[in-house]
Order: C-alpha cells, then sequence, then structure tokens
C-alpha cells in the first residue's frame, strides 16, 4: 500500500487572481495543471511562475 502523496494548489491563495480554483493529485499533477491554468486563465507567465505555484502547494494531512 504505497498511496501517493496528495497536494491541493488553492486559487484563492493567490491575491491577484479572483478564481476559487481547488487542484488536486500528486505533486506533478497539479504542477501541470496548476502551471496550465495560470497561463491560459490569468495570463501568468513569468519566469517566476512555477516557483511561486510550488509555494502554495498545500499537503494534505491524510499520510498515514
Ligand atoms: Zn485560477
Amino acid at each position: 500500500m504505497d498511496r501517493k502523496e496528495r497536494v491541493t494548489i488553492d486559487c484563492r491563495d493567490s491575491p491577484e487572481a479572483n478564481c476559487s480554483l481547488a487542484i488536486s493529485g500528486t505533486e506533478s499533477e497539479v504542477m501541470e495543471c496548476a502551471e496550465l491554468h495560470a497561463t491560459t486563465k490569468h495570463g501568468m507567465k513569468e519566469p517566476g511562475l512555477r516557483d511561486q505555484l510550488r509555494s502554495m502547494i498545500k499537503r494534505e494531512a491524510f499520510s498515514r
């Protein structure tokens, strides 16, 4: 039983984004979707985008 850790990025954590989307999944899945979402929906494309997204990741406490 090796359950993958699931993480969440919540758009409400981003002050400039008027958006309530939350993305959950493994870290690589979340980063992929969040990058797409941030660039297509929020027009973000600065080089620091991935770092900014990474700082928004929240780890769920269900790993036991
Ligand atoms: Zn959003």
